[in-house]
Protein backbone atom coordinates (compact mmCIF):
# COMPACT_ATOMS: atom_id res chain seq x y z
CA UNK A 1 0.00 0.00 0.00
CA UNK A 2 2.92 2.73 0.89
CA UNK A 3 4.59 1.67 -2.32
CA UNK A 4 1.55 2.39 -4.24
CA UNK A 5 1.20 6.05 -2.52
CA UNK A 6 4.98 6.85 -3.38
CA UNK A 7 4.12 5.74 -7.03
CA UNK A 8 3.14 9.04 -8.73
CA UNK A 9 1.92 7.10 -11.89
CA UNK A 10 -1.25 6.08 -9.51
CA UNK A 11 -2.20 10.01 -9.23
CA UNK A 12 -2.24 10.47 -12.95
CA UNK A 13 -4.81 7.51 -13.52
CA UNK A 14 -7.72 9.27 -12.22
CA UNK A 15 -9.29 6.63 -10.09
CA UNK A 16 -8.39 3.58 -12.17
CA UNK A 17 -6.54 1.61 -10.08
CA UNK A 18 -6.21 -1.37 -12.40
CA UNK A 19 -4.89 0.74 -15.03
CA UNK A 20 -2.75 2.59 -12.45
CA UNK A 21 -0.82 -1.14 -11.62
CA UNK A 22 -0.70 -1.86 -15.51
CA UNK A 23 1.26 1.44 -15.98
CA UNK A 24 3.56 0.90 -12.66
CA UNK A 25 4.65 -2.75 -14.06
CA UNK A 26 5.00 -1.50 -17.79
CA UNK A 27 7.16 1.20 -16.12
CA UNK A 28 9.31 -0.92 -13.71
CA UNK A 29 10.06 -3.68 -17.05
CA UNK A 30 11.21 -0.67 -18.74
CA UNK A 31 13.44 0.27 -16.06
CA UNK A 32 14.94 -2.79 -15.58
CA UNK A 33 15.35 -3.33 -19.22
CA UNK A 34 16.94 -0.10 -19.68
CA UNK A 35 19.20 -0.92 -16.45
CA UNK A 36 20.30 -4.05 -17.72
CA UNK A 37 20.69 -3.19 -21.74
CA UNK A 38 24.57 -2.84 -22.21
CA UNK A 39 25.28 0.49 -23.07
CA UNK A 40 25.97 -0.26 -26.76
CA UNK A 41 22.29 -1.36 -27.17
CA UNK A 42 20.33 1.72 -26.05
CA UNK A 43 19.72 4.28 -29.18
CA UNK A 44 22.61 6.35 -28.37
CA UNK A 45 21.73 10.37 -29.68
CA UNK A 46 25.30 11.07 -31.76
CA UNK A 47 23.69 7.26 -33.53
CA UNK A 48 20.30 9.38 -34.11
CA UNK A 49 21.49 12.31 -34.95
CA UNK A 50 24.11 10.46 -37.98
CA UNK A 51 21.02 8.74 -39.07
CA UNK A 52 18.62 11.53 -39.78
CA UNK A 53 21.95 13.47 -41.60
CA UNK A 54 23.20 9.98 -43.41
CA UNK A 55 19.81 8.09 -44.15
CA UNK A 56 20.52 4.58 -44.76
CA UNK A 57 24.16 4.64 -43.77
CA UNK A 58 23.92 4.20 -40.18
CA UNK A 59 23.54 0.77 -38.41
CA UNK A 60 23.06 0.10 -35.00
CA UNK A 61 23.29 -3.40 -33.38
CA UNK A 62 20.87 -6.23 -34.66
CA UNK A 63 21.19 -4.88 -38.12
CA UNK A 64 23.19 -7.38 -40.76
CA UNK A 65 25.51 -4.98 -42.00
CA UNK A 66 26.75 -3.79 -38.23
CA UNK A 67 27.04 -7.44 -37.65
CA UNK A 68 29.19 -7.86 -40.93
CA UNK A 69 31.31 -5.18 -40.22
CA UNK A 70 32.11 -6.52 -36.36
CA UNK A 71 32.82 -10.07 -37.99
CA UNK A 72 35.21 -8.68 -41.13
CA UNK A 73 37.54 -7.46 -38.32
CA UNK A 74 40.74 -9.91 -38.59
CA UNK A 75 41.35 -10.10 -34.93
CA UNK A 76 39.61 -11.53 -32.21
CA UNK A 77 40.59 -8.54 -29.93
CA UNK A 78 39.16 -6.22 -32.64
CA UNK A 79 35.72 -8.19 -33.95
CA UNK A 80 34.82 -8.00 -29.72
CA UNK A 81 34.22 -4.29 -29.62
CA UNK A 82 30.51 -3.21 -29.87
CA UNK A 83 30.07 -0.07 -31.20
CA UNK A 84 27.24 2.69 -30.66
CA UNK A 85 26.59 2.14 -34.00
CA UNK A 86 28.91 1.75 -37.10
CA UNK A 87 28.46 4.28 -39.86
CA UNK A 88 29.25 3.89 -43.79
CA UNK A 89 29.98 7.19 -45.44
CA UNK A 90 29.83 6.87 -49.49
CA UNK A 91 31.63 10.26 -49.90
CA UNK A 92 34.34 12.47 -48.83
CA UNK A 93 31.35 14.66 -48.09
CA UNK A 94 29.89 12.26 -46.22
CA UNK A 95 32.92 12.21 -43.99
CA UNK A 96 33.21 15.30 -43.53
CA UNK A 97 29.35 15.55 -42.35
CA UNK A 98 30.32 12.86 -39.61
CA UNK A 99 33.61 14.49 -38.68
CA UNK A 100 31.38 17.99 -38.26
CA UNK A 101 28.93 15.78 -36.04
CA UNK A 102 31.54 14.07 -34.14
CA UNK A 103 33.84 16.60 -33.31
CA UNK A 104 30.60 19.20 -31.87
CA UNK A 105 29.41 15.60 -29.79
CA UNK A 106 33.32 15.37 -28.77
CA UNK A 107 33.50 19.05 -27.35
CA UNK A 108 30.45 19.19 -25.41
CA UNK A 109 29.78 15.15 -24.67
CA UNK A 110 33.31 13.73 -24.82
CA UNK A 111 32.17 11.12 -27.38
CA UNK A 112 34.71 9.46 -29.29
CA UNK A 113 35.18 7.96 -32.90
CA UNK A 114 36.89 5.26 -34.76
CA UNK A 115 37.59 4.98 -38.10
CA UNK A 116 38.43 1.56 -40.07
CA UNK A 117 39.25 0.85 -43.69
CA UNK A 118 39.41 -2.90 -43.87
CA UNK A 119 40.23 -3.77 -40.36
CA UNK A 120 42.83 -6.05 -40.35
CA UNK A 121 45.16 -3.97 -37.44
CA UNK A 122 44.91 -6.40 -34.63
CA UNK A 123 44.92 -4.28 -31.58
CA UNK A 124 41.58 -3.72 -29.47
CA UNK A 125 40.67 0.03 -30.43
CA UNK A 126 42.71 0.80 -33.17
CA UNK A 127 39.98 0.31 -35.79
CA UNK A 128 36.78 0.29 -33.95
CA UNK A 129 35.29 1.45 -30.45
CA UNK A 130 33.26 0.12 -27.39
CA UNK A 131 29.90 2.57 -27.08
CA UNK A 132 31.74 4.98 -29.90
CA UNK A 133 30.48 5.49 -33.19
CA UNK A 134 33.05 3.45 -36.03
CA UNK A 135 33.58 5.10 -39.27
CA UNK A 136 33.41 2.03 -41.67
CA UNK A 137 35.10 3.07 -45.36
CA UNK A 138 34.53 -0.13 -46.88
CA UNK A 139 32.04 1.65 -49.10
CA UNK A 140 34.50 3.80 -50.78
CA UNK A 141 36.10 1.77 -52.53
CA UNK A 142 36.73 2.55 -56.33
CA UNK A 143 40.00 2.29 -58.15
CA UNK A 144 40.25 4.26 -60.62
CA UNK A 145 43.45 4.06 -63.31
CA UNK A 146 44.85 7.52 -65.29
CA UNK A 147 44.27 8.30 -68.80
CA UNK A 148 48.48 8.27 -69.16
CA UNK A 149 48.42 5.04 -66.93
CA UNK A 150 51.00 6.78 -64.63
CA UNK A 151 49.03 6.73 -61.36
CA UNK A 152 46.12 5.17 -59.62
CA UNK A 153 43.73 6.85 -57.91
CA UNK A 154 42.01 4.60 -54.88
CA UNK A 155 39.34 5.04 -52.19
CA UNK A 156 40.51 4.14 -48.97
CA UNK A 157 37.73 1.99 -48.13
CA UNK A 158 39.32 -0.55 -50.72
CA UNK A 159 41.09 -3.74 -50.22
CA UNK A 160 44.47 -4.56 -52.03
CA UNK A 161 42.78 -7.78 -53.45
CA UNK A 162 40.16 -5.14 -55.27
CA UNK A 163 43.38 -3.16 -56.61
CA UNK A 164 44.93 -5.75 -57.72
CA UNK A 165 41.89 -7.57 -59.96
CA UNK A 166 41.83 -4.18 -61.42
CA UNK A 167 45.15 -3.79 -62.17
CA UNK A 168 46.74 -7.26 -62.70
CA UNK A 169 44.63 -7.77 -66.24
CA UNK A 170 46.40 -4.22 -67.47
CA UNK A 171 49.50 -5.03 -66.59
CA UNK A 172 50.38 -2.03 -64.03
CA UNK A 173 50.94 -2.57 -60.59
CA UNK A 174 51.53 -0.51 -57.61
CA UNK A 175 53.25 -0.89 -53.69
CA UNK A 176 50.33 -3.05 -52.13
CA UNK A 177 50.24 -5.14 -49.75
CA UNK A 178 50.79 -8.64 -49.64
CA UNK A 179 47.55 -9.80 -48.34
CA UNK A 180 44.23 -9.52 -50.28
CA UNK A 181 42.24 -8.52 -47.02
CA UNK A 182 44.70 -5.66 -45.82
CA UNK A 183 42.89 -2.57 -46.26
CA UNK A 184 44.41 0.35 -48.18
CA UNK A 185 43.79 3.24 -45.31
CA UNK A 186 45.59 1.43 -42.40
CA UNK A 187 48.33 0.36 -45.26
CA UNK A 188 49.09 3.48 -46.68
CA UNK A 189 49.26 5.60 -43.72
CA UNK A 190 51.65 3.45 -41.44
CA UNK A 191 54.41 2.60 -44.64
CA UNK A 192 53.26 -0.49 -46.19
CA UNK A 193 56.17 -3.36 -46.96
CA UNK A 194 55.23 -4.63 -50.56
CA UNK A 195 57.16 -6.63 -53.14
CA UNK A 196 58.03 -3.86 -54.84
CA UNK A 197 59.98 -1.86 -51.63
CA UNK A 198 63.42 -3.09 -51.91
CA UNK A 199 63.30 -1.35 -54.92
CA UNK A 200 61.14 1.56 -54.77
CA UNK A 201 60.46 2.47 -51.15
CA UNK A 202 57.89 1.92 -48.28
CA UNK A 203 54.42 2.00 -50.02
CA UNK A 204 53.73 5.88 -48.40
CA UNK A 205 57.03 6.93 -50.61
CA UNK A 206 54.52 6.42 -53.63
CA UNK A 207 51.70 8.40 -52.45
CA UNK A 208 51.62 11.39 -55.07
CA UNK A 209 48.28 13.08 -53.43
CA UNK A 210 46.09 12.72 -50.87
CA UNK A 211 42.69 13.77 -50.44
CA UNK A 212 41.54 14.53 -46.52
CA UNK A 213 38.71 15.01 -44.26
CA UNK A 214 40.47 17.65 -41.61
CA UNK A 215 38.78 18.24 -37.77
CA UNK A 216 37.12 21.22 -38.88
CA UNK A 217 35.20 19.24 -41.56
CA UNK A 218 36.81 20.73 -44.22
CA UNK A 219 38.46 18.41 -47.30
CA UNK A 220 41.43 19.17 -48.44
CA UNK A 221 43.89 17.65 -51.01
CA UNK A 222 47.98 17.11 -50.07
CA UNK A 223 50.84 16.71 -52.16
CA UNK A 224 54.64 18.08 -52.45
CA UNK A 225 53.25 21.34 -52.86
CA UNK A 226 49.75 21.45 -51.28
CA UNK A 227 49.88 21.22 -47.55
CA UNK A 228 53.32 19.85 -47.75
CA UNK A 229 53.83 19.14 -44.05
CA UNK A 230 50.20 17.22 -43.92
CA UNK A 231 51.51 15.20 -47.67
CA UNK A 232 54.94 14.24 -44.99
CA UNK A 233 52.91 13.90 -42.19
CA UNK A 234 50.64 11.38 -43.77
CA UNK A 235 53.26 9.09 -44.75
CA UNK A 236 53.93 7.10 -41.27
CA UNK A 237 51.25 9.29 -39.28
CA UNK A 238 48.18 7.14 -39.57
CA UNK A 239 45.01 8.44 -38.15
CA UNK A 240 46.89 11.46 -36.49
CA UNK A 241 45.71 14.26 -38.78
CA UNK A 242 42.17 13.45 -40.42
CA UNK A 243 40.32 10.65 -42.41
CA UNK A 244 41.61 10.44 -45.78
CA UNK A 245 39.27 9.60 -48.26
CA UNK A 246 41.23 9.10 -51.47
CA UNK A 247 45.18 8.11 -52.83
CA UNK A 248 46.75 9.11 -55.47
CA UNK A 249 49.45 6.27 -56.29
CA UNK A 250 52.30 5.72 -58.59
CA UNK A 251 51.29 2.85 -60.97
CA UNK A 252 54.64 0.81 -62.49
CA UNK A 253 54.12 -1.89 -65.44
CA UNK A 254 54.21 -5.19 -64.39
CA UNK A 255 54.24 -8.69 -66.28
CA UNK A 256 53.83 -10.70 -62.30
CA UNK A 257 56.06 -12.41 -60.34
CA UNK A 258 57.15 -15.86 -59.61
CA UNK A 259 57.30 -17.15 -55.74
CA UNK A 260 55.14 -18.65 -53.45
CA UNK A 261 55.54 -20.46 -49.91
CA UNK A 262 58.00 -22.93 -49.39
CA UNK A 263 58.08 -24.95 -46.06
CA UNK A 264 60.89 -27.09 -44.86
CA UNK A 265 61.76 -29.20 -41.73
CA UNK A 266 63.96 -27.88 -39.01
CA UNK A 267 67.13 -29.46 -39.50
CA UNK A 268 67.48 -26.94 -42.78
CA UNK A 269 66.91 -23.69 -41.02
CA UNK A 270 70.55 -23.41 -40.32
CA UNK A 271 71.37 -23.23 -44.03
CA UNK A 272 68.14 -20.95 -44.99
CA UNK A 273 69.92 -18.51 -41.95
CA UNK A 274 73.29 -18.61 -44.14
CA UNK A 275 71.30 -17.74 -46.84
CA UNK A 276 69.50 -14.91 -45.28
CA UNK A 277 72.82 -13.61 -44.27
CA UNK A 278 73.81 -13.88 -47.71
CA UNK A 279 71.28 -11.93 -49.10
CA UNK A 280 71.60 -8.90 -46.67
CA UNK A 281 75.17 -8.45 -46.80
CA UNK A 282 76.14 -5.49 -48.70
CA UNK A 283 77.27 -5.79 -52.22
CA UNK A 284 74.83 -9.00 -52.61
CA UNK A 285 71.17 -7.39 -52.26
CA UNK A 286 69.06 -8.26 -55.37
CA UNK A 287 65.58 -5.20 -55.10
CA UNK A 288 63.64 -7.44 -57.01
CA UNK A 289 63.71 -10.14 -54.70
CA UNK A 290 61.70 -10.59 -51.10
CA UNK A 291 62.53 -13.38 -49.06
CA UNK A 292 60.72 -13.58 -46.09
CA UNK A 293 62.13 -16.16 -43.64
CA UNK A 294 60.03 -17.41 -41.18
CA UNK A 295 60.48 -19.78 -38.21
CA UNK A 296 57.55 -21.40 -36.98
CA UNK A 297 56.44 -23.80 -34.15
CA UNK A 298 52.37 -25.01 -33.87
CA UNK A 299 50.63 -27.22 -31.16
CA UNK A 300 49.78 -29.12 -34.63
CA UNK A 301 53.21 -30.35 -35.21
CA UNK A 302 55.09 -29.69 -32.09
CA UNK A 303 58.57 -29.11 -34.06
CA UNK A 304 60.20 -25.99 -35.05
CA UNK A 305 59.84 -25.84 -39.06
CA UNK A 306 60.95 -23.30 -41.78
CA UNK A 307 57.70 -21.80 -43.38
CA UNK A 308 59.20 -19.00 -46.20
CA UNK A 309 57.50 -16.70 -48.34
CA UNK A 310 59.69 -16.38 -51.53
CA UNK A 311 58.98 -13.41 -54.15
CA UNK A 312 60.37 -11.95 -57.17
CA UNK A 313 58.76 -9.13 -58.57
CA UNK A 314 59.41 -10.34 -62.29
CA UNK A 315 57.86 -13.53 -63.43
CA UNK A 316 61.59 -15.10 -63.66
CA UNK A 317 61.27 -18.41 -62.44
CA UNK A 318 64.59 -19.71 -60.09
CA UNK A 319 66.25 -16.24 -60.19
CA UNK A 320 70.10 -16.25 -58.88
CA UNK A 321 69.08 -14.29 -56.06
CA UNK A 322 66.49 -16.66 -54.28
CA UNK A 323 68.37 -19.95 -55.59
CA UNK A 324 70.26 -20.40 -52.05
CA UNK A 325 66.63 -20.16 -50.80
CA UNK A 326 65.44 -22.85 -52.78
CA UNK A 327 68.15 -25.50 -54.36
CA UNK A 328 68.26 -28.56 -52.67
CA UNK A 329 66.04 -27.44 -49.99
CA UNK A 330 63.99 -30.80 -48.90
CA UNK A 331 60.64 -28.69 -49.15
CA UNK A 332 57.97 -30.19 -47.41
CA UNK A 333 55.00 -27.73 -49.37
CA UNK A 334 56.02 -25.90 -51.99
CA UNK A 335 53.82 -23.37 -54.17
CA UNK A 336 56.79 -21.48 -55.94
CA UNK A 337 55.10 -20.33 -59.19
CA UNK A 338 54.94 -17.83 -61.38
CA UNK A 339 51.49 -15.71 -60.58
CA UNK A 340 49.82 -12.44 -60.52
CA UNK A 341 49.53 -10.07 -57.31
CA UNK A 342 46.09 -11.26 -56.98
CA UNK A 343 47.34 -14.85 -57.38
CA UNK A 344 49.37 -14.89 -54.32
CA UNK A 345 47.45 -11.98 -52.32
CA UNK A 346 44.82 -15.39 -52.19
CA UNK A 347 47.17 -17.55 -51.48
CA UNK A 348 48.58 -15.29 -48.68
CA UNK A 349 44.68 -14.91 -47.66
CA UNK A 350 44.44 -18.19 -47.55
CA UNK A 351 46.78 -19.27 -45.29
CA UNK A 352 45.14 -16.67 -42.50
CA UNK A 353 43.12 -17.49 -39.67
CA UNK A 354 40.77 -14.51 -38.81
CA UNK A 355 39.01 -14.03 -35.77
CA UNK A 356 41.98 -15.94 -33.41
CA UNK A 357 42.93 -13.54 -30.77
CA UNK A 358 46.11 -12.04 -32.52
CA UNK A 359 49.63 -10.42 -31.71
CA UNK A 360 52.54 -8.99 -33.76
CA UNK A 361 55.25 -7.60 -32.17
CA UNK A 362 58.12 -5.82 -34.00
CA UNK A 363 62.10 -4.59 -34.15
CA UNK A 364 64.53 -3.53 -36.43
CA UNK A 365 68.00 -3.87 -36.66
CA UNK A 366 70.91 -3.61 -39.53
CA UNK A 367 72.81 -6.79 -41.42
CA UNK A 368 75.36 -8.27 -38.52
CA UNK A 369 76.29 -12.07 -40.10
CA UNK A 370 76.36 -13.67 -36.85
CA UNK A 371 73.10 -12.13 -35.32
CA UNK A 372 70.58 -14.01 -37.18
CA UNK A 373 71.52 -17.55 -35.57
CA UNK A 374 71.28 -16.00 -32.05
CA UNK A 375 67.58 -14.43 -32.96
CA UNK A 376 66.23 -18.01 -33.79
CA UNK A 377 68.46 -19.60 -30.86
CA UNK A 378 66.51 -17.10 -28.38
CA UNK A 379 63.26 -18.08 -30.33
CA UNK A 380 63.75 -21.80 -30.36
CA UNK A 381 64.32 -20.83 -26.10
CA UNK A 382 60.57 -19.15 -25.57
CA UNK A 383 58.99 -22.27 -26.66
CA UNK A 384 58.31 -24.25 -23.30
CA UNK A 385 56.53 -20.74 -22.68
CA UNK A 386 53.52 -20.91 -24.81
CA UNK A 387 53.36 -24.57 -25.83
CA UNK A 388 50.51 -25.52 -23.28
CA UNK A 389 48.28 -22.80 -24.94
CA UNK A 390 46.28 -25.06 -26.97
CA UNK A 391 45.76 -24.82 -30.78
CA UNK A 392 48.67 -21.96 -30.34
CA UNK A 393 50.68 -20.50 -33.60
CA UNK A 394 53.92 -18.93 -32.61
CA UNK A 395 55.87 -17.57 -35.39
CA UNK A 396 59.33 -15.36 -35.99
CA UNK A 397 59.50 -13.38 -39.19
CA UNK A 398 63.11 -11.91 -40.44
CA UNK A 399 62.56 -9.55 -43.91
CA UNK A 400 64.53 -6.37 -45.61
CA UNK A 401 62.73 -3.18 -45.44
CA UNK A 402 62.17 -0.84 -48.15
CA UNK A 403 64.86 1.14 -49.71
CA UNK A 404 65.31 4.27 -47.08
CA UNK A 405 64.21 6.90 -49.80
CA UNK A 406 64.02 9.97 -46.37
CA UNK A 407 60.62 10.59 -48.32
CA UNK A 408 58.47 9.83 -45.25
CA UNK A 409 58.29 10.48 -41.75
CA UNK A 410 59.58 7.02 -40.57
CA UNK A 411 62.46 8.46 -39.48
CA UNK A 412 65.19 6.13 -40.95
CA UNK A 413 68.83 7.11 -41.46
CA UNK A 414 69.70 7.31 -44.67
CA UNK A 415 72.76 5.61 -43.60
CA UNK A 416 71.16 2.43 -43.20
CA UNK A 417 70.58 0.96 -46.38
CA UNK A 418 68.99 -2.01 -45.46
CA UNK A 419 67.19 -2.65 -42.70
CA UNK A 420 66.06 -5.95 -41.30
CA UNK A 421 62.09 -5.92 -40.02
CA UNK A 422 61.30 -8.37 -37.56
CA UNK A 423 58.19 -10.19 -36.90
CA UNK A 424 56.87 -11.75 -33.81
CA UNK A 425 54.09 -13.30 -34.79
CA UNK A 426 51.80 -15.18 -31.97
CA UNK A 427 47.37 -16.51 -32.31
CA UNK A 428 45.25 -18.65 -30.71
CA UNK A 429 41.47 -19.13 -30.11
CA UNK A 430 41.17 -19.06 -26.49
CA UNK A 431 41.63 -15.41 -25.19
CA UNK A 432 41.76 -16.68 -21.66
CA UNK A 433 45.83 -17.68 -22.72
CA UNK A 434 46.62 -13.80 -23.71
CA UNK A 435 48.63 -12.74 -20.70
CA UNK A 436 51.22 -15.63 -20.79
CA UNK A 437 51.30 -15.16 -24.48
CA UNK A 438 51.84 -11.33 -24.31
CA UNK A 439 54.65 -12.44 -21.13
CA UNK A 440 56.39 -14.90 -23.27
CA UNK A 441 56.67 -12.14 -26.53
CA UNK A 442 57.62 -9.59 -24.23
CA UNK A 443 61.07 -11.44 -22.58
CA UNK A 444 61.72 -12.88 -26.68
CA UNK A 445 61.65 -9.67 -27.77
CA UNK A 446 63.84 -7.77 -24.53
CA UNK A 447 66.39 -11.09 -25.52
CA UNK A 448 66.33 -10.22 -29.31
CA UNK A 449 66.86 -6.35 -28.66
CA UNK A 450 69.99 -7.37 -26.32
CA UNK A 451 71.38 -9.47 -28.88
CA UNK A 452 71.15 -6.93 -31.33
CA UNK A 453 72.01 -3.85 -29.23
CA UNK A 454 75.34 -6.01 -28.04
CA UNK A 455 76.28 -6.82 -32.00
CA UNK A 456 75.51 -3.10 -32.22
CA UNK A 457 72.75 -3.27 -35.11
CA UNK A 458 69.86 -2.32 -32.92
CA UNK A 459 67.42 0.64 -34.54
CA UNK A 460 64.31 2.08 -32.61
CA UNK A 461 62.24 2.27 -35.57
CA UNK A 462 59.09 -0.17 -34.75
CA UNK A 463 57.12 -0.53 -37.97
CA UNK A 464 53.38 0.23 -37.25
CA UNK A 465 52.14 -2.28 -39.22
CA UNK A 466 54.02 -4.78 -37.02
CA UNK A 467 53.75 -3.22 -33.84
CA UNK A 468 52.19 -4.21 -30.65
CA UNK A 469 50.05 -1.56 -28.34
CA UNK A 470 52.74 -1.48 -26.21
CA UNK A 471 55.47 -0.80 -28.59
CA UNK A 472 56.57 3.02 -28.59
CA UNK A 473 55.67 3.29 -32.54
CA UNK A 474 55.89 7.05 -32.83
CA UNK A 475 59.27 7.75 -29.76
CA UNK A 476 60.76 4.98 -32.47
CA UNK A 477 61.09 7.69 -35.15
CA UNK A 478 62.69 9.92 -33.58
CA UNK A 479 62.89 12.94 -31.73
CA UNK A 480 62.74 15.01 -34.89
CA UNK A 481 59.99 13.58 -37.05
CA UNK A 482 57.92 13.00 -33.68
CA UNK A 483 58.47 17.14 -33.10
CA UNK A 484 57.33 17.24 -37.11
CA UNK A 485 54.39 15.14 -36.38
CA UNK A 486 52.86 16.80 -33.44
CA UNK A 487 53.33 20.53 -35.20
CA UNK A 488 51.53 19.43 -37.75
CA UNK A 489 48.69 18.40 -35.77
CA UNK A 490 48.81 21.56 -33.77
CA UNK A 491 48.64 23.06 -36.82
CA UNK A 492 45.62 21.52 -38.67
CA UNK A 493 43.79 19.53 -35.83
CA UNK A 494 44.32 22.49 -33.08
CA UNK A 495 41.53 20.81 -30.69
CA UNK A 496 43.01 17.53 -30.72
CA UNK A 497 40.13 15.95 -31.97
CA UNK A 498 42.02 13.06 -33.87
CA UNK A 499 44.10 12.41 -30.74
CA UNK A 500 41.38 12.61 -27.94
CA UNK A 501 38.12 11.64 -29.86
CA UNK A 502 39.62 8.87 -31.74
CA UNK A 503 41.40 7.14 -28.70
CA UNK A 504 42.47 4.09 -30.93
CA UNK A 505 45.59 3.37 -32.72
CA UNK A 506 49.85 4.91 -32.44
CA UNK A 507 49.00 8.38 -30.93
CA UNK A 508 51.39 11.54 -31.19
CA UNK A 509 50.65 12.95 -27.48
CA UNK A 510 51.09 11.29 -24.26
C1 LIG B 1 47.26 -11.20 -42.59
C2 LIG B 1 48.01 -9.89 -42.60
C3 LIG B 1 48.99 -9.67 -43.54
C4 LIG B 1 49.70 -8.47 -43.55
N1 LIG B 1 50.64 -8.25 -44.51
C5 LIG B 1 51.27 -7.05 -44.57
C6 LIG B 1 52.17 -6.74 -45.65
O1 LIG B 1 52.37 -7.52 -46.58
N2 LIG B 1 52.79 -5.54 -45.63
C7 LIG B 1 52.55 -4.62 -44.65
O2 LIG B 1 53.14 -3.54 -44.69
N3 LIG B 1 51.69 -4.87 -43.64
C8 LIG B 1 51.03 -6.04 -43.59
N4 LIG B 1 50.13 -6.27 -42.57
C9 LIG B 1 49.87 -5.21 -41.60
C10 LIG B 1 48.81 -4.25 -42.17
O3 LIG B 1 49.38 -3.48 -43.19
C11 LIG B 1 48.26 -3.29 -41.09
O4 LIG B 1 47.58 -4.01 -40.10
C12 LIG B 1 47.35 -2.24 -41.68
O5 LIG B 1 47.06 -1.26 -40.72
C13 LIG B 1 46.05 -2.83 -42.17
O6 LIG B 1 45.32 -1.88 -42.90
P1 LIG B 1 43.73 -1.78 -42.75
O7 LIG B 1 43.32 -0.63 -43.56
O8 LIG B 1 43.10 -3.09 -43.01
O9 LIG B 1 43.66 -1.43 -41.19
P2 LIG B 1 42.51 -0.92 -40.24
O10 LIG B 1 42.48 -1.91 -39.12
O11 LIG B 1 41.25 -0.63 -40.94
O12 LIG B 1 43.15 0.45 -39.73
C14 LIG B 1 44.43 0.50 -39.13
C15 LIG B 1 44.70 1.90 -38.57
O13 LIG B 1 44.68 2.85 -39.63
C16 LIG B 1 43.70 3.87 -39.41
N5 LIG B 1 43.05 4.16 -40.70
C17 LIG B 1 42.63 3.25 -41.62
N6 LIG B 1 42.14 3.89 -42.69
C18 LIG B 1 42.23 5.21 -42.45
C19 LIG B 1 41.87 6.37 -43.18
N7 LIG B 1 41.35 6.28 -44.39
N8 LIG B 1 42.10 7.60 -42.63
C20 LIG B 1 42.67 7.70 -41.40
N9 LIG B 1 43.02 6.63 -40.65
C21 LIG B 1 42.81 5.40 -41.17
C22 LIG B 1 42.72 3.25 -38.41
O14 LIG B 1 42.07 4.24 -37.65
C23 LIG B 1 43.62 2.35 -37.59
O15 LIG B 1 44.21 3.05 -36.52
C24 LIG B 1 49.42 -7.47 -42.55
C25 LIG B 1 48.42 -7.71 -41.59
C26 LIG B 1 47.72 -8.91 -41.61
C27 LIG B 1 46.66 -9.14 -40.55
Amino acid sequence: MRTDQKCGARLLVHGRPGASYLLYALGAVGVWVAATQYPWQRPHPICQQLASQLEGKVFTPGASVYQESLSSYFSYQEQSLKPACIVRPTSAEDVSTIIVTMAAAHRKFGEQFAIRSNGQALFAGVANINGGVTIDLRAMDSIRISSDRSTVEIESGAAWGQVFSELDPQNLTVTGGRAGAIGTGGYLLSGGLSMLGPAEGWACDTILEYEVVLASGEVVTATKSSHPDLFLALKGGSNNFGVVTKFIIKAYPFNGLWGGFLVYPGDEIPRQLGAFAGFMAPGSFDPQANPIMSVSWTSEYRVLMGTNVLLYAKPEPHPKALRPFVDEVPALFSTLRAMTMLDFNNEKDGHQMPGFYTLYYTTTFTHSPTVYALIVSAFNSSIPFISTVPNMNWHLTLQASPATTGKNSLGLDSNDERLNILMLIAFFPDPRHRHDVRKAASHLLDTIKKTTKAAGVYRPFKYMGYADESQDVIGGYGEESKKRLQAASRKYDPEGLFHRGVPGGFKLFP
